[in-house]
């Protein structure tokens, strides 16, 4: 047995699976060779941002439109930044912008499909094979270091102008003598299992971006941690073995992950595992005076994806938004076929930009003006309804108290040549029809009581339902409520 061979059953003593078996439990799936699985997979530590809503539209997109499956992973390998209620709050704003999934965590504690689990901090022991694999390998090793040697080592390497980090002749326990490792193990003192990168400074990856095209980056020289003193790996090992054994074909994410694309390059071929192709896309800007920034978490609260389920933009407002940004011909092609679900349109992600978009409010609300005003009644109402219930109890009464009554109200100028464009948002009701319900009466008031016949028998907002709602005119028209 190789001194290797007696470390890595050391390490992990009660792991008797190789890979290969853990790989037979994950058969390849069985699609047609052009279909993409793509995957979502945050980590539970705040709330989803429009940039991440967008780049999850886009592999949702991907997936779906070739035939293949799109699924939600957690990746809480980091359990100290996690947020409480950040999953169930990812999980509502899917549901809110009609992000269909195939697979994956369903709420914060359950799931379906037969990839999982889906959440990684139910995956140690999975993990624990590959990392004993690697070991055996000679591939990965225990560091004993803590965080006063690492300063030590960083104050060294600062004091010669050397680049930082665990790496090369830095890194002490890459060239440890065996007895001193057991001497540490012996003495039960923590660890980390770190990479032993083959990567050389002076070679350099090549790699095809979907988006961003040929890259030439420098090869990762740094033995990384794979797996914490916890026995928890971190999450660039864990997407890794993830990714391959849930199939995941094409990755498509913010290019904050584009630094780390050499260490994931390396880790794939570590493990013998083919990497998936990755796409990185630039963040999306928002206009701020005169000049274009990105859009900051902390600072603007439209930055929140939370910000436009309050408001109330319907799904498919924000979906043909995205499409707009994401292929600048999708705007060509709808004005071709203005009554084609968006679903029909094929993104490609050569034509997507390099650069972040602009997000512009603007725009948003005059695309969702057009979205709302392509809706039956029925679909306004549905949809209306919907949100009330989540974000306006006096509105959502109103509206279940009387059905038929809110239908016609917002039948009011449907259909027809130019229908009516005054709703942008499910907010918008109350300002603009408010006035039709007693109760929600608010700035309307005096426009009511002018129009309003003497004693017509009816509640006041009701008799002026009954003066502009006239059947056979208002007829209903346009695509259905939701064009999914
Ligand atoms: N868990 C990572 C995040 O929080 C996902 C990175 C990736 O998609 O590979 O964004």
């Amino acid at each position: 047995m190789t001194y290797d061979q007696q470390l890595a059953d050391r390490l992990f003593p009660n792991v008797t699976l190789l890979p290969q078996d853990v790989i037979a439990q994950y058969p390849r799936r069985e699609l047609a060779v052009a279909a993409k699985v793509t995957r979502f997979a945050p980590s539970p530590t705040g709330f989803l941002t429009i940039g991440g809503l967008y780049a999850t539209f886009i592999s949702e997109r991907l997936a779906h439109q070739s035939g293949g499956v799109f699924y939600l992973r957690i990746e809480d390998t980091d359990r100290k930044r996690e947020v409480k209620g950040s999953i169930d709050g990812i999980i509502s704003a899917l549901d809110y912008f009609g992000i269909r999934r195939d697979e994956g965590i369903t709420h914060s504690d359950g799931e379906s499909g037969r990839y999982g689990p889906y959440k990684q901090s139910a995956r140690a022991s999975i993990y624990h094979v590959f990392l004993k694999r690697l070991v055996t390998e000679g591939l990965a090793y225990p560091c004993f270091c803590d965080a006063e040697d690492l300063n030590a080592i960083r104050e060294a390497q600062g004091k010669r102008n050397e680049p930082t980090g665990y790496y090369g002749d830095w890194a002490v326990y890459r060239h440890a003598a065996p007895e001193k490792v057991q001497e540490q193990l012996d003495a039960g003192k923590p660890y980390v299992i770190r990479l032993k990168s083959p990567g050389s400074a002076d070679r350099k990856i090549r790699i095809t971006d979907l988006i961003k095209g040929e890259l030439s980056m420098p090869e990762n020289v740094q033995d990384i941690v794979l797996m914490k003193s916890d026995g928890i790996p971190t999450y660039h090992f864990a997407h890794a073995v993830d990714d391959y054994l849930m199939g995941t074909t094409h990755v498509i994410r913010g290019d904050e992950w584009l630094s780390s694309l050499p260490v994931h390059v390396q880790l794939f071929e570590v493990l013998g595992l083919p990497a998936p192709a990755y796409g990185h896309l630039a963040p999306i800007m928002k206009m701020d005076g005169a000049s274009k920034r990105k859009f900051s978490k902390r600072k603007d609260p439209d930055a929140a994806v939370l910000y436009y389920q309050q408001q109330g933009f319907p799904d498919d407002a924000i979906s043909e938004y995205f499409m707009t940004l994401a292929n600048s011909n999708y705007e060509e092609w709808r004005s071709a076929h203005p009554d084609e679900p968006y679903q029909h349109f094929l993104l490609e992600t050569s034509r997507m930009s390099a650069s972040g978009p602009l997000f512009d409010m603007h725009k948003l609300t005059d695309i969702s003006k057009d979205v709302i005003s392509r809706m039956t009644a029925d679909g306004v109402y549905a949809q209306c309804l919907d949100w009330a219930k989540e974000y306006d109890d006096e509105l959502y009464r109103h509206l279940s108290d009387d059905p038929d009554y809110a239908k016609r109200v917002f039948n009011i100028g449907r259909g027809g040549a130019k229908p009516r464009k005054d709703l942008s948002r499910w907010s918008d009701v109350r300002p603009v029809s408010g006035y039709f319900f007693d109760g929600l009466f608010e700035s309307g008031g005096a426009r009511a009581e002018t129009i309003l016949p003497p004693n017509a028998g009816l509640p006041r907002a009701k008799r002026i339902v009954e003066l502009i709602w006239k059947p056979g005119i208002a007829k209903t028209t346009g695509t259905a409520g939701s064009r999914r």
